[in-house]
């Protein structure tokens, strides 16, 4: 048997129908980029997580970038974020020419440690990023206790965590802005490259919908340097149609992961923990051990695709040596990085597929 790590194609199958008809709809309409089906979908991705504004952009990249620069963040600014996350979350602050300045995590949530920010705040910083990793929010109230303290703005990465609750709040809500990713293999996912913005502030909605349309709130009036950052029609279509079964999706992913959670009870392997406070999406299931490779090359003999997120934490890749980070600097995340792995995750996981993958582990702790 053949275990993947995602199954895109069964997705697919499962709206086909209902997305096909609608995709020819919007090219015979020659709705190509924003206009009504994006406008659609982003009225009803702010209904979703509960903002007055969600703003589509052509990446969870550029969704991070358009938000930093809708809040005024630049050269001379910094930003505080985290290690170990994708290397877009601090790309993103790094295009603005704002200093990335990193903290470490907390070792059960994988999140933002929140009793690191304080030290890490100068008179230069402007905002606090934290990550929504793996589908699970941050530990969002001691953020946004420091930032208002401070008087900084709050921006999150929800980009693995569409749908996920803080406190039975929405991601994306919680903050000044959330930032979104619908590259096709996240919670959410478009037929090609997409991202989003929320908020519910009308000023910082106005300024990401004119810096992802070239700077201009009127067409050739370019009031600022903007960006080509706009979402096409198609992947509008798309992610409305998609948007309607999220919920179910999410509910699936948390039904596997209840069944991960049971049968690895007894075997010697970290399970993720659920905090209490949140509503875990299950982006990803990922548990840790200093086996880690062993049982990814056990698990990939026998066919079970797993992955790792991610091998090396941002601070020590080679790309961003320049934010002055060495080895030990962010024990933690370091340790993560050498001891995570994803198991097969995604709604279309079959039982089979899931009890294979089970019986694999329980047998190479086993052997
Ligand atoms: C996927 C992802 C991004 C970037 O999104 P893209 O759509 O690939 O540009 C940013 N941050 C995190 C945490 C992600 O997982």
């Amino acid at each position: 048997m053949k275990v993947p790590f995602l199954n895109l194609a069964a997705a697919y199958e499962d709206i086909k129908d209902e997305v096909m008809p609608a995709i020819e709809h919007t090219i015979s309409e020659s709705q190509f980029i924003l206009g009504a089906p994006v406008q659609k979908f982003e009225e009803d991705f702010a209904a979703y997580c509960e903002t007055g504004h969600a703003m589509g952009v052509n990446s969870g990249t550029s969704s991070l970038h358009m938000a930093l620069l809708a809040a005024g963040i630049g050269k001379g600014d910094e930003v505080v974020t985290v290690p170990h996350t994708f290397v877009a979350t601090v790309a993103a602050i790094l295009y603005t020419g704002a200093k990335p300045v990193l903290v470490d995590v907390d070792p059960t949530r994988m999140t933002m440690d929140p009793a690191k920010i304080e030290a890490a705040i100068t008179p230069r910083t402007k905002a606090i990023l934290p990550v929504h990793l793996y589908g699970q929010p941050a530990d969002m109230d001691p953020v946004l206790d420091i930032a208002r303290r401070h008087g900084l703005l709050v921006i999150e990465d929800a980009c693995q965590a569409h749908g996920a609750r803080y406190k039975g709040r929405r991601v994306g809500s919680l903050g000044d802005m959330g930032c979104f990713s619908f590259y096709p293999g996240k919670n959410l996912g478009a037929y090609g490259e997409g991202g989003a913005v929320t908020t519910s502030n009308e000023e910082l909605a106005e300024r990401v919908r004119i810096f992802r349309d070239w700077g201009a709130k009127k067409r050739y009036h370019h009031d600022v340097l903007g960006f080509n950052a706009r979402l096409e029609g198609i992947q509008g279509t798309v992610l409305a149609l998609r948007l309607k079964r999220l919920d179910e999706l999410n509910a699936r992913r948390r039904a596997i992961a209840a069944i991960y959670d049971r049968e690895l009870e007894n075997v010697p392997l970290e399970l993720p923990v659920a905090a209490a406070d949140s509503e875990h999406v299950y982006h990803l299931y990922a548990v840790r051990t200093p086996r880690r490779n062993e049982l990814l090359d056990f698990l990939k003999n026998r066919e079970v695709y797993c992955g790792i997120h991610y091998p090396t934490p941002v601070h020590l890749q080679k790309g961003y040596a320049r934010l002055g980070y060495g080895k030990g600097d962010f024990p933690v995340s370091e340790k993560i990085a050498a001891e995570e792995l994803s198991l097969p995750m995604c709604p279309y996981l079959r039982e089979d597929q899931q009890a294979f993958t089970i019986e694999c582990i329980r047998e190479f702790f086993a052997r």
